[in-house]
């Protein structure tokens, strides 16, 4: 068992400076319990805390790392920018050509695209610009979905405000949630009840098309389909939100892996190999409403950094030069089939859902399809389970509605040592 004791400290004295310690609330352990390791370094699929101890890490980050952390392409790059071309600018520089260009040619739906500096960001800018393309005020997003932590998501949200159920926050006011309607994942009915509702007033439908927020649930192609063609009969603009599916189930996303198209696509976390970045983009003739084409407006002080987008360019040409999703179809694959085989010679049934290298194992024998199913985990065996593996040096993501990222870095000793932890920690979650 990996001793904690100066991780311990720095929480103890995180807490006197930060709310709860952390930046981001999930990374507080409160729903796994015990005390969140501080890192000191990453490299590859592995990290060490401050305490000296190594894990295989399964969080990635929270998707960006499909390359492991500190790829050398990565930071060669990052190296080069840093030293000859600068950290900063303010102007129009070659290199957010670069990665618009790059972005139109991989994501399907992408014609014209604008750079921000987060996911949340993201969805905030495509919103408004749905809004402002439409004329209407309200959006449609699904129970569980998390699409960062602008004021209009947070009702019924995923992600970290689930795991503290905390779905709907305070301080967001009535006005904004009256404007959000949720609908239920995976069903086409309910999204047509509530455009019923709110005839020529719903602006957009925004959706993870491969859930990522509520541990993982992929759409049904059919589904995902009627909701493209409702969106184009009711001219309800569609927004993917591809932060954490984008350029990991495909290298064009869920779009290209279904293939169905969105008007807007928004991206984060891989599109930033690490650093802080987002995009949203889609068609022409939606985003020539941003300013200072039209008069939706967007922008930010240091939106398409030259570190940040360095950093996002690397990874992406690695993708793209590279093609590692079939090592990285193998690997998940790999580690699905190891858990199932624990399963069976412990005669446990828990469900697991994968889409290539995003997978989640639930603490539930049903399947999980929604969040409703999603909920109906025992998050008392996920506890037990997290700690377990945490023991036996896996570093997974502290939460059961959160995902298990493969990347192209683990090892098959990796592998095998984390089934291996697996079927351990099955039996101490029981
Ligand atoms: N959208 C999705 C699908 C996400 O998973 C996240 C973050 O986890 C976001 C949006 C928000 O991104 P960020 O945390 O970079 O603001």
């Amino acid at each position: 068992m990996p001793q904690l004791t100066r991780s311990a400290e720095l929480f103890e004295k995180a807490k006197q400076f930060i709310p709860g310690g952390v930046n981001s609330p999930v990374r507080a352990f409160k729903s796994v319990g015990g005390t969140p390791v501080f890192m000191a370094n990453g490299e590859g699929a592995y990290m060490t805390d401050v305490d000296g101890n190594t894990y295989i890490d399964y969080v990635g980050s929270w998707g960006p790392f499909i390359l492991g952390s500190m790829h050398p392409k990565v930071t060669a790059a990052l190296e080069h920018t840093l030293t000859k071309v600068g950290t900063s600018f303010g102007t129009p520089i070659e290199l957010e050509i670069e990665i618009a260009e790059l972005l139109t040619k991989i994501v399907p739906s992408i014609e014209m695209v604008r750079m921000v500096n987060s996911g949340t960001e993201a969805t905030m800018s495509a919103v408004r610009l749905a809004r402002g393309y439409t004329g209407r005020d309200k959006i449609i997003k699904f129970e569980g979905c998390y699409h960062g932590h602008g004021d209009s998501f947070l009702i019924k949200a995923g992600s970290g405000a689930l795991t503290l159920g905390t779905p709907d926050s305070p301080g967001v006011t009535k006005g904004t949630a009256n404007d959000t309607l949720n609908a239920k994942y995976n069903d086409i009915d309910s999204v047509k009840a509530l455009v019923s509702e709110n005839k020529d007033n719903v602006a957009a439908i925004i959706i993870e098309p491969v859930a990522g927020n509520t541990g993982v649930i992929p759409a049904k192609k059919e589904f995902l389909q009627d909701l493209r063609d409702y969106c184009t009969q009711e001219g309800i603009v569609l927004i993917f939100d591809e932060v954490m599916c984008g350029f990991r189930v495909a290298l064009g996303g869920a779009q290209e892996l279904y293939g169905i198209t969105p008007d807007l696509t928004t991206m984060g976390k891989i599109i930033g190999g690490g650093l802080p970045v987002g995009a949203f983009g889609g068609k022409r003739e939606i985003m020539e409403h941003i300013a200072p084409v039209g008069d939706v407006y967007q922008a930010g002080t240091l939106s398409g950094n030259p570190l940040a987008i360095t950093a996002g360019l690397a990874t992406l040409s690695v993708l793209k030069d590279e093609n590692p999703y079939p090592e990285l179809e193998r690997k998940a694959a790999v580690l699905e089939e190891g858990f199932r085989n624990n399963m069976s010679k412990l005669g446990l049934n828990y469900t697991q859902n994968r889409v290539g290298s995003m997978a989640c194992l639930f603490f539930t024998d049903k399947p999980v399809e929604n969040h409703d199913d999603a909920v109906a985990s025992d998050l008392q065996k996920y506890s037990r389970y997290y700690q377990s593996m945490l023991d036996q040096g896996i570093y997974l993501a502290p939460s059961q509605f959160e995902a298990m990222f493969t990347s192209t870095a683990h090892s098959d000793e990796d592998l095998e040592k984390t089934i291996k932890a697996n079927y351990v920690a099955l039996q101490a979650a029981e």
